[in-house]
């Protein structure tokens, strides 16, 4: 059975969660199966293989494939985090949510400049969270290259706001 079976018969669709009227994915049954969680972890790599020279994990799901898409390609890992969890030195950037605004930060030392940067999220949605994690890349002089995620709702457009990037776009499901 191929990936992307496995995987659309492994995440749960959640009704009304968070909110009413919202589906979440729930994609923590892929952990229960650790040859799912390897095979998903091989097909990340291999898109971003030879590609990349740093891997950025957005908190918190981001981080659970993202250190270890970088540690088989052998390249550093770096954490961006909600607000007020780092410590200094960091940079931010707000993005827009559908009701108020959000915050994601990132220590200044660790990423180099001209380095080409992977960002990794589990899901894609609006976009908004990628994008302000891309800015706080860019905004250290690395070019991000590559965005991956497990999961991109297409409905909601998010790869519109990476095409500034110039960069690959994959998800291994699209619903
Ligand atoms: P965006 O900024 O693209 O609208 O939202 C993406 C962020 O929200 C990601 O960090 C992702 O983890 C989280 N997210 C939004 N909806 C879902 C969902 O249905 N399932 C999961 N696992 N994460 C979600």
């Amino acid at each position: 059975q191929d990936l992307i079976a496995r995987l659309e018969s492994t995440i749960q669709n959640i009704p009304d969660f968070p909110i009413e009227g919202i589906q979440f994915k729930d994609i923590t049954p892929i952990f229960l199966n650790p040859k799912l969680y390897e095979d998903v972890i091989a097909d990340l790599v291999e898109f971003s293989r030879g590609k990349v020279d740093a891997v950025c994990g957005i908190e918190s799901r981001g981080y659970l494939f993202g250190i270890a898409i970088a540690v088989a390609l052998e390249v550093p890992f770096i954490l961006i985090r909600k607000k007020g969890k780092l410590p200094p030195p960091f940079i931010s950037e707000k993005y827009d949510l559908e009701y108020g605004t959000a915050e994601i930060e990132m220590r200044t030392n660790q990423i180099q400049p001209n380095q080409r940067v992977l960002i990794h999220d589990d899901l894609l949605a609006t976009g908004g969270t990628t994008e302000a994690a891309a800015k706080l890349v860019e905004k250290q002089g690395a070019k991000v290259t590559q965005f991956s995620f497990l999961i991109g709702l297409k409905d909601l457009h998010g790869e519109d706001k990476l095409k500034q990037f110039d960069a690959e776009v994959y998800s291994i499901l699209n619903y």
